[in-house]
């Protein structure tokens, strides 16, 4: 079938490595990306594995579209069961790795077991072999990357781990150049698993169904991007205009989710562009919304391919400082460590507020003064953190375990999901992009379910009111299923938020590149989207999750917000939520009923949920 390679399944403990074809059914309904990986997650992992353990899987996938000419489509993305939350997880990145492993011939690439010892994985003319890592262990991602290209050749490219994976920091990140697949401990399950690397040295190229009419949907495509506003915006300033838009709406969050506007934001922005030197992007993508910038003295003089805007919040706001360069040097350490700068900066965050109400002092926190705004000490602990030295090793459980170990009420303070630290969006002041954190599958990801009605008053599928709780739990499905939806492509995120991507332009350029009729239905896409949605849910729900865990940190339901333009806020989540259960079709527990998972096409799933459906 055009538009599919292989799966190529190696097993770390044994050595065995495979190739297996996906099976055509599998194709039609899950067609590709995010699809796979919740498919065969569910079947292969079975309940009650510990995600640090030999049992769990990683499993890397692309979509159908990636590696051809068609724009932002040719994202990679890791699905694993989370080390942070136990829930299934799935982390998104750019660069040119998943083109990479589509002219390997490869749509999936499972590993499994555990290696005795470092080792990478190195695919070459669709060979595969288990090598010695001796050497890279211990080496940052960049200098990972460049031992590999060295050993290689310059047309590898590969997907590693740095230090913080090796340690087993439960957030660390996967790196491709400097694109991360970051959230929900992806590059803990490698470094669990003694893997370094993936290097792929291929040059071949994407069979498709029907080349002409592939094209001119491309074309079509193009000439879409370009005429859609968000195009220069995205093109010139990356996503770091988030910085204004959050702010300007009170939705920034500062001082630990304490306040929603950061004082001085107004020249951050100007800030950052002064300091940029060059656009960088990701394979095929003529929006290229990376900034590579550039600090050229001072404490923290260098460069990064950064920072986004979840980044640029995660070393300002999180610790109340609108110190520009201290962040572009934090992005740099944090992605050189190989974490997440989310996780990573909402860990700090907490720890300043512990700081603060004097549940911690400096003597836990190895003579450092954690008072608002110092941001030195912010880009020391990311060190700490990613080495697991001092208070950085306990920061490096995320808050939710470090809150247990600390004790003394900390977990008031400790602004997770399931475990899985808040980015970079206020709740109380956007409640559908909240609730969307609450019942997440994998606990709150900005780009899982992002409420574009409330943060960028775009009207799709209706107007909203961002402050309303009624109302608002069709708008949460909806998000989530239309990410779904685009993840099989791998679609880029911002294209298809700013509908540079519809769903009858990703239904065309499947259409072309499989044949499969189907996937030319802009209707079907949304079923399975919505498919996908629930059969991770099923996946956390044989885990034991329930309404109990779609729960925002009680201060967001308690604590009225302060500063900026959502003062006063909080959110009704009771509201939220029985409308969400109602509207999936789910029982008001949130579990999935056997008639929503019939009409989905998951028959073999409802035997599963039996025993939770009361
Ligand atoms: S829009 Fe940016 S992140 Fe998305 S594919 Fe293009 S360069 Fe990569």
């Amino acid at each position: 079938m055009a538009g599919y390679g292989r799966l190529l399944r190696v097993n770390l403990s044994t050595g065995d490595m495979r190739q297996e074809d996906i099976p055509d059914q599998v194709k039609k309904d899950f067609i590709g990306g995010r699809g796979f990986g919740a498919k065969y997650l569910y079947d292969e992992v079975a309940p009650g594995v510990d995600p640090l353990s030999p049992d769990n899987k990683l499993l890397f996938v692309v979509g159908p579209l990636a590696g051809t000419n068609a724009q932002s489509v040719s994202r990679w993305m890791v699905v694993t069961k989370s080390p942070a939350t136990g829930t299934f997880a799935r982390a998104v990145a750019g660069a040119d790795f998943g083109a990479w492993m589509r002219f390997a011939g490869l749509n999936m690439i499972i590993i499994e077991g555990k290696a005795e010892k470092p080792v990478y994985l190195y695919i070459e003319d669709g060979q595969s072999q288990i090598r010695d890592a001796a050497e890279l262990w211990g080496k940052d991602t960049q200098e990972t990357q460049e031992w590999l290209q060295q050993a290689h050749g310059r047309r590898v490219r590969s997907a590693c781990i740095g230090p913080a994976g090796e340690k087993l920091v439960r957030f660390a990140s996967i790196t491709s150049r400097r694109r991360t697949a970051s959230r929900g401990g992806v590059g803990t399950v490698m470094g669990s698993k003694n893997l370094k690397a993936i290097a792929i040295n291929a040059g071949g190229r994407v069979e498709l169904h029907d080349p002409d009419a592939f094209k001119e949907v491309v074309q079509q495509q193009i000439e879409a991007i370009k005429a859609n506003p968000g195009f220069s915006v995205f093109r010139d300033s990356g996503t770091i205009a988030g910085i204004w838009l959050t702010n300007a709406s009170g939705i920034y969050p500062v001082r630990n989710f304490q306040e929603g506007q950061l004082d001085n934001y107004e020249g951050m922005v100007g800030e950052y562009a002064s300091l940029t030197k060059r656009n960088e992007g990701c394979y095929s993508c003529m929006i290229q919304c990376g900034k590579v910038r550039s600090v050229p003295s001072g404490p923290y003089k260098g460069s990064s391919d950064g920072p986004e805007y979840e980044s640029a919040w995660a070393f300002s706001g999180t610790i109340d400082s609108s110190n520009v360069e201290s962040t572009i040097a934090a992005d740099r350490l944090c992605d050189e460590l190989g974490m997440d700068t989310i996780s990573a900066g909402n860990a700090i965050g907490f720890a300043f507020e512990l700081f603060e109400k004097g549940i911690l002092t400096q003597r836990d926190t190895d003579g450092l003064d954690l008072s608002w705004g110092n941001h030195g000490a912010l880009v020391e602990l990311i060190g700490k953190i990613g080495r697991r030295e001092g208070l950085g090793d306990l920061l490096a459980e995320g808050v939710q375990r470090a809150a247990e170990r600390i004790g003394k009420g900390a977990e008031d303070y400790a602004m997770h999901v399931k475990g899985l630290e808040i980015p970079a969006y206020e709740p109380r002041g956007a409640k559908a992009h909240g609730m969307s954190f609450a019942t997440s599958n994998m606990g709150p990801q900005h780009n899982y379910g992002y409420a574009g009605q409330e943060l960028m008053s775009i009207p799709i599928p209706r107007e909203v009111d961002r402050f309303a709780d009624e109302g608002k739990g069709d708008i949460v499905k909806f998000n989530q299923d239309f990410c779904a939806t685009f993840e099989v492509g791998i679609v880029c995120v911002f294209p298809f938020l700013m509908y540079m991507v519809t769903s009858q332009s990703l239904g065309q350029m499947l259409l072309a590149v499989t044949g499969i009729p189907e996937h030319g239905d802009p209707d079907y896409l949304g079923k399975v989207g919505e498919r996908i949605y629930n059969l991770e849910r099923a996946f956390n729900v044989r885990e034991g999750f329930s309404r109990k865990d779609d729960t925002l940190p009680k201060r967001m339901l308690t604590e009225p917000l302060k500063k900026g333009p959502s003062e006063g806020q909080i959110v009704r989540q009771d509201v939220i939520l029985d409308e969400y259960y109602d509207v999936r079709g789910w029982t008001r527990n949130g579990i999935p009923t056997p008639e929503r998972l019939r009409a989905l096409g998951l028959e073999d799933v409802t035997k599963d949920m039996e025993p939770f459906v009361k």
